[in-house]
C-alpha cells in the first residue's frame, strides 16, 4: 500500500510530532532527529571488561544468527526515512563496524542519500579500530566523513587487560595512523573507570596533545546488566579536566553545534582540544537529538530505553518509504526520554530495571 504525503502528515499530527520544513520532527521536548546511530553487528573481536565481560560474552553467548541481521539495503531504506525526518548524521557503530562483512558497500549506499537540506549525510564510524590499519583508505573512498577510535590505555598490559583478547595497543595506534593518512579526521574515546584506567589520563592527553587528534573522555555509564556498574567506579569529568589542566593548562571552547555531548577545552598553547562526555554528572538530555537502530532493526530513542520499536517487522512486511517515514516521526513525536537526567533520583533497583539493554547491542 503507498500512503499518500498528507496521510503522513496526519500521522505526525496525530502522534503529536512537529514536522518543520528543514529542521524534521521534534519530540514531545521539542528536541529535534538529527543523529541516526546504527548497529550493524552485535559481535566484537574485544572483550573490554566494561562491555562485553568474558564471563557473559563467553563461548556460548547466542549472538544474532545472519537472517536476523537487517540487510545493507533494509538499512539504507530505514536511514532514507530517518534522513526524511531531519537526521543529518550516520553513525555506524556494534559490537565493531568493522566486523561485518562488506560495510564499505554500505557505506557507499548511505553515503548517496540526501538530507532535508540535499547535502550528503555526514557519516561517522566508531571503531575499536583493530582492523582500520587494513580498512581506512576504502572506508573514506566509500564516503566515511570522520572516525571515532576507542583507546582507553596506552599501556600495552593494561590495554591487554582491558580488551580482555590479548590485543596489542600499538597495533590500534597504527589504525589511527592509517585514518589520519586516508584522510579521516580521527576522534578518540577513552571511557575511565576507577580503579582500572583512572591512572592513564595524563599519558593519554600528553600522547594525543598536538597530533590534531581529538582525545574524548566518557564518564563510565550504568548501560546494560552486564557490567555491575556502580556509582564508585565513576570518574567525575571535572576530576579530569582538573587533572590535565594542572598539568597543560585547559580554556573551555563554546559549542560547535546545539546538542553536543562533549564539552570541549582547548590548550592554553594551542596544541589541540580536549573534550569530556559527563553522561553521569552533567547529564544533556534536553539536547540530545540521536536515535539508536539495533543490529536487527529495534528503533531506540534513548540509550536507557527498555524497548525499541520493530522497524525490521515492517520493512520485512511490505511498508513503503513513506509509511515508514511516517513511523518514524510518529515514534519520535510522542519522545519523552530523559533517563540520566534522572538517574539520581532512582533507587538501584529501578535504575538496575531501566539499563538492560547492552552497549554491545546498541552501540553506544
Ligand atoms: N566497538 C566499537 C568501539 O569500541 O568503539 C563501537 C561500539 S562501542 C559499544 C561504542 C563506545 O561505547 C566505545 O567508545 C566504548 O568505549 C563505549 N562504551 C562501552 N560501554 C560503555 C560504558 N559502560 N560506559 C561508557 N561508554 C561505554
Ligand atoms: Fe567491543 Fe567496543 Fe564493546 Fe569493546 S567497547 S567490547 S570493542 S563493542
Ligand atoms: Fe539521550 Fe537518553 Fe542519554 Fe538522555 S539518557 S542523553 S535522552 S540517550
Amino acid at each position: 500500500m503507498t500512503i499518500a504525503p498528507e496521510s503522513h502528515s496526519a500521522g505526525a499530527a496525530r502522534a503529536g510530532a512537529r514536522r518543520l520544513p528543514s529542521t524534521g520532527v521534534l519530540d514531545a521536548r521539542r528536541r529535534p532527529l538529527h543523529d541516526l546511530r546504527i548497529s550493524v553487528t552485535d559481535r566484537c573481536n574485544f572483550r573490554c571488561v566494561y562491555c562485553m565481560p568474558r564471563e557473559v560474552f563467553g563461548r556460548d553467548y547466542a549472538f544474532l544468527e545472519r537472517h536476523e541481521l537487517l540487510t545493507f539495503e533494509e538499512i539504507e531504506r530505514i536511514s532514507r526515512a530517518a534522513l526524511a525526518n531531519g537526521v543529518r548524521k550516520l553513525r555506524l557503530t556494534g559490537g565493531e563496524p568493522l566486523l561485518r562483512r562488506g560495510v564499505e558497500d554500505l557505506v557507499a549506499r548511505l553515503a548517496a542519500l540526501r538530507t532535508l537540506d540535499g547535502d550528503k549525510p555526514e557519516i561517522a564510524l566508531t571503531t575499536n579500530g583493530s582492523a582500520l590499519a587494513v580498512k581506512a583508505e576504502a572506508l573514506k573512498a566509500a564516503g566515511v566523513d570522520r572516525v571515532t577510535v576507542s583507546i582507553d590505555s596506552l599501556d600495552d598490559a593494561l590495554f591487554r587487560r582491558m580488551n580482555d583478547v590479548q590485543f596489542p595497543v600499538r597495533r590500534v595506534l597504527a589504525g589511527i595512523d592509517a585514518a589520519r593518512d586516508a584522510g579521516l579526521p580521527v576522534k578518540l574515546n577513552t571511557v575511565v573507570k576507577r580503579g582500572l584506567n583512572d591512572g592513564e589520563i595524563l599519558s593519554l592527553a600528553e600522547h594525543f596533545r598536538g597530533t590534531g587528534h581529538v582525545l574524548r573522555f566518557i564518564e563510565y555509564m550504568d548501560v546494560g546488566a552486564t557490567n555491575g556498574w556502580s556509582l564508585d567506579e565513576v570518574v567525575p569529568s571535572a576530576e579530569i579536566v582538573a587533572q590535565i589542566h594542572a598539568r597543560f593548562p585547559l580554556e573551555p571552547l563554546a559549542p560547535t553545534a546545539p546538542g553536543e555531548t562533549a564539552k570541549r577545552w582547548r590548550y592554553v598553547d594551542g596544541s589541540g582540544e580536549i573534550g569530556v562526555i559527563s553522561s553521569v554528572t552533567n547529564a544533556f538530555c534536553g539536547s540530545c537529538s540521536r536515535a539508536r537502530l539495533s543490529t536487527e532493526g529495534r528503533l531506540f530513542t534513548c540509550l536507557f530505553a527498555s524497548e525499541g520499536h520493530d522497524l525490521r517487522a515492517l520493512v520485512r512486511g511490505g511498508a513503503t518509504d513513506a509509511e515508514l517515514t511516517a513511523t518514524l516521526a510518529d515514534i519520535w513525536g510522542v519522545r519523552d526520554d530523559r533517563y540520566s537526567e534522572i538517574r539520581s533520583s532512582l533507587t538501584p533497583e529501578l535504575r538496575a530495571d531501566r539499563a538492560r539493554i547492552e552497549m554491545s547491542y546498541i552501540g553506544g
